[in-house]
């Protein structure tokens, strides 16, 4: 009877984590990918790519197994969250660039249930990099397939060496979506719960704020406006060293070390370009929903920037005109006109002259913030993730020794002469 309960509040458990996913939205992965996929920036063009140097003449609308390839990698972006059951990769699309690698991860308890649970992951560096770690099938459900790095790689290998239709066709499938399984994961470090070790099950949230709001001319005009794509010099050099990464370049599209140098001085005034990794900007210049500057968890962003304003807003409660406080911050780092949204009870304390006393008022985000924090973020995520798949496909094919095999005149593959 009692594992009849165990089992019974496991299954909830994962059922519940499965709908309220811990991830930009599914859906908002998939659009962000889409865009990336169909973009024309910094040179690059992957259906100018895939026509001019893969030989594929339809570019990104070309189809293997009746998806088109800029599908594919829009289906990748929703599948690194939510395939088939039970399902729980997302625990591992955290990176938190204040901590060491090991320790990077999810750690933390959530509360939504009557007793705490434990949630814990590795670092989304990791997770991407490794080539490994999708291996292990140690816990209920992960990985569903590895669509690390290394991985994918060796999909694009395979299909490209393959001698018959099937093969090519599926390392194709793998190749592309595994493309957008990784953007996901770049995307995810535009999130600050995601870089300031917070679980965000079944609240409204950053993520919650732009799923509702993505078809809004607001979200809309950020997102079909300029992404922000990172220095070329982000990729120019080695990457972390852990071994179980080997110093991919990738790895500093999450993290440069930038922000937080050896021996753990921060300096949020570093992570303000192009030239910082995203997850590094996120954490230093960004509150989550409970990592506010009450329970100094994080250093940055400090009260010593935090500016304070009221502002007339729409009552969120219905009709008229009310007053607001909010937090506005200038300095280390970037500016976010609204970091932070104040409770009156912080204002009233702040009026009567206590606030030397009570320099720590309790904070939440309201949908002011979350415009302010998708207008800076957003072009990130999507600038970054263009990266990622731009620096994937960045060599050349060596057309040196080998022979094309066609098929009507159509390059079907290369293979050594
Ligand atoms: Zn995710
Ligand atoms: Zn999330």
């Amino acid at each position: 009877m009692r594992r009849a309960i165990i089992f019974f509040a496991l299954i909830s458990v994962i059922l519940f984590i499965k709908q309220t996913a811990f991830a930009l939205d599914q859906q908002t992965h998939a659009a962000i990918n889409e865009i990336v996929a169909l973009g024309n920036f910094n040179n690059f063009s992957l259906n100018s790519y895939l026509t001019n140097n893969l030989g594929i003449e339809q570019g990104t609308d070309a189809s293997f197994n009746g998806e088109k390839i800029h599908l594919l990698i829009s289906l990748g972006g929703a599948y690194e969250d939510d395939r088939p059951l039970p399902y729980l990769r997302s625990l591992n699309h955290f990176h938190d660039p204040t901590k060491q690698l090991d320790q990077a991860g999810l750690d933390t308890y959530w509360r939504g249930l009557l007793l705490p649970v434990h949630l814990t992951g590795t670092s989304s560096i990791l997770w991407a990099l490794s080539k490994d770690i999708q291996n292990n099938t140690s816990f209920i459900g992960i990985p569903a397939g590895n669509y690390s790095w290394p991985a994918t790689r060796d999909y694009f290998y395979n299909a490209l060496i393959a001698t018959d239709e099937y093969t090519r066709t599926e390392n194709f499938v793998k190749c592309f979506t595994g493309i957008g399984q990784l953007m996901h994961l770049v995307e995810d470090a535009s999130v600050p719960l995601h870089t300031r070790n917070e679980a965000h099950i079944g609240n409204w949230n950053y993520e919650t704020w732009v799923a509702e709001t993505r078809n809004s001319t607001v979200v809309n005009n950020i997102l079909n406006g300029t992404p922000v794509i990172p220095y070329s010099t982000v990729l120019a050099q080695q990457g972390n060293t852990d071994p179980r990464i080997g110093g991919l370049p990738v790895s500093r599209l999450f993290d440069t070390g930038k922000f937080v140098a050896n021996g753990g001085h921060q300096d949020p005034g570093a992570t303000t370009g192009a030239d910082i990794g995203l997850a590094e900007f996120t954490n230093a210049n960004f509150f989550s929903e409970r990592t506010g500057n009450q329970n100094n968890k994080y250093d940055y962003p400090s009260n010593a920037v935090l500016n304070k304003f009221s502002e007339q807003i729409n009552d969120p409660r219905g009709s008229g005109i009310i007053t607001r406080f909010y937090y506005g911050k200038a300095g280390d780092g970037v500016t976010v006109p609204h970091l932070a949204a104040r409770t009156y009870f912080d204002y009233e304390y702040d009026r009567y002259n206590h606030w030397q006393d009570y320099n720590n008022g309790p904070i939440f985000l309201d949908e002011t913030c979350y415009k302010d924090y998708a207008t800076l973020l957003l072009p990130r995520a999507e600038g970054y993730a263009f990266s990622l798949m731009q620096y994937f496909f960045r060599g050349q094919m060596d057309a040196v020794d080998a022979k094309a095999v066609t098929t009507n005149g159509k390059i079907r593959r290369v293979c050594q002469t």
